[in-house]
């Protein structure tokens, strides 16, 4: 009985994948259907008439087939990889589109705005005026989805692609903002890299790999990876490299080969591998309905930004605040595309985020609210350890400014904040569970410090 059960759960397993032609690395969608052999190796129709063309003509040439996946394999690398059983890994395989596509978009599934914002501000903190922006992208974006979908929008205006970039220092909740935005969204999210991005050929990933990505977040569902978010980190080091003398194949060809995806492409991409090589399968992702966000710092853009604006202010009657500039902790929320531009993005890059966010760099107060507030606060995930040796743990306001304080010396925004508090804690969280007759602990500023302890109550 079991047997069965488990042989009908493989089959309807192994139905969710498609047969992949091991010659032209094609999934069924794209060649058609497949010629099983024996053994479980499939052959597209083109390449096994490819195979009886060559033979017929000059005896069975194996080397004339291009691309012969397994022809250089060791196989001991892949231990599922037997004559009787040659099985592709699981990474690899493209899950089959189903008959009944994906649930079509409706307005219903879409959240509104301020829905989306008021998610967000369960676990961000600060950054009023990003979150708003993005909430309304994203709305717009989806909606765009929507009716592309529905095809009934011919002769309307057709809706552009909200592509967002997002400029902030660092630490200051760019990633993370989007991290929660795809989970509220349940959206798959990849995340990369833009320095490790380089142009096709040169050593570094291909622009295509952040397509990979997704559709590995997505589990290889092709549809699903469709209607994701690629973020793009550290988009200001693709930025046009100035005073070079050799190509600059990481820099402004990177933000070129960049275009096509950001507009909307057919891409195609190596299945389970950032790599294209005769081993992975591919498939074709269509980046139309992806939403792009770039993220970056841009160090020295405030410095453009303010050049541009004294310029500007010296010309007119307005001179006297030109001093203003210089001290305006929220410069960045001015920029426009003429700063970018001279930070070295190309205009046609720019042209394709056309929404632009600018995040604030955290204050005390909002390393202290980041601290305490977000559903998922680090103070709120010691107090609830704790809270299972039943022992209280509180931390008085002034200790909580200390951590902060001690934050913004590192100059890496919010993402200071655990280390700082896991060097003392380990202490706090190794000592507490000896003695059964501690009620609560009151972390003090003058402990943080070292020049005291902890207020430690006994239970009675
Ligand atoms: P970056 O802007 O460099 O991408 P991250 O988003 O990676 O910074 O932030 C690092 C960490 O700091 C996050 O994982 C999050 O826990 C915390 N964090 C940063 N900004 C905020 C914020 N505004 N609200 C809540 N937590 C934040």
């Amino acid at each position: 009985m079991e047997d069965k059960q488990d042989k009908r759960d493989m089959e309807t397993k192994d139905d969710e994948y498609e047969k992949i032609c091991y010659v032209c690395r094609r999934p069924e969608s794209k060649a058609g259907p497949m010629i099983t052999m024996p053994g479980g190796m499939n052959f597209c129709h083109s390449c096994m008439q490819k195979a009886f063309d060559s033979v017929s003509q000059s005896g069975l040439d194996l080397s004339k087939l291009q691309n012969m996946p397994y022809m250089n394999l060791n196989l001991s690398d892949f231990p599922t990889v037997n004559s009787q059983n040659m099985d592709i890994p699981e990474k690899n395989k493209v899950k089959k589109k189903k008959e009944k596509t994906q649930e079509k978009l409706t307005m219903k599934d879409i959240p509104a705005p301020h829905k989306i914002k008021e998610q967000l501000d369960r676990y961000v903190i600060g950054q009023e005026r990003a979150k708003k922006a993005i909430s309304v992208a994203v709305y717009n974006h989806y909606k765009r989805v929507m009716l592309q979908e529905s095809e009934a929008q011919e002769e309307e205006a057709e809706i552009e692609k909200s592509n967002i970039l997002m400029i902030g220092p660092t630490g200051s909740g760019k990633t993370y903002l989007v991290k929660t935005l795809a989970r509220l969204l349940d959206v798959p999210l990849a995340v990369a890299d833009a320095t490790s991005l380089t142009e096709a050929g040169y050593i570094g990933d291909d622009i295509e790999s952040v397509v990979s990505k997704l559709l590995a977040a997505a589990g290889n569902d092709v549809e699903k990876a469709e209607r994701g978010i690629i973020f793009i980190d550290e988009i200001d080091k693709i930025a046009k490299k100035k005073n070079i003398t050799n190509r600059d194949v990481s820099g402004e060809s990177v933000q070129q080969e960049l275009l096509k995806l950001l507009e909307g492409s057919q891409v195609d991409v190596p299945v389970g591998s950032n790599q294209k090589n005769a081993l992975t399968p591919m498939t074709t992702i269509n980046t139309n309905n992806i939403l792009f966000i770039c993220g970056g710092a841009f160090p020295d853009l405030d410095g453009i930004i303010k050049e541009r604006l004294k310029k500007k202010s010296s010309m007119g009657f307005n001179a006297v605040l030109k001093s203003d500039y210089e001290e305006d902790p929220d410069i960045l929320s001015k920029v426009t595309t003429e700063d970018l531009r001279n930070f070295g993005m190309i205009p046609e890059f720019l042209g394709r985020l056309p929404v632009l966010v600018t995040l604030q760099g955290l204050t005390k107060e909002l390393l202290v609210r980041i601290l305490k507030e977000p559903k998922n606060a680090i103070l709120k995930q010691y107090e609830r350890l704790l809270m299972l040796d039943e022992v209280k743990l509180v931390f008085e306001e002034d200790a909580l400014e200390w951590i902060a304080e001690q934050a913004i010396k590192k100059e890496t925004g919010a993402r200071a904040l655990r280390a700082i508090i896991e060097e003392f804690m380990l202490d706090i969280m190794y000592e507490i569970p000896k003695d059964s007759n501690i009620g609560s602990v009151v972390i003090t500023r003058s402990y943080l410090e070292k020049s005291g302890g902890p207020l430690i109550e006994m239970r009675g």
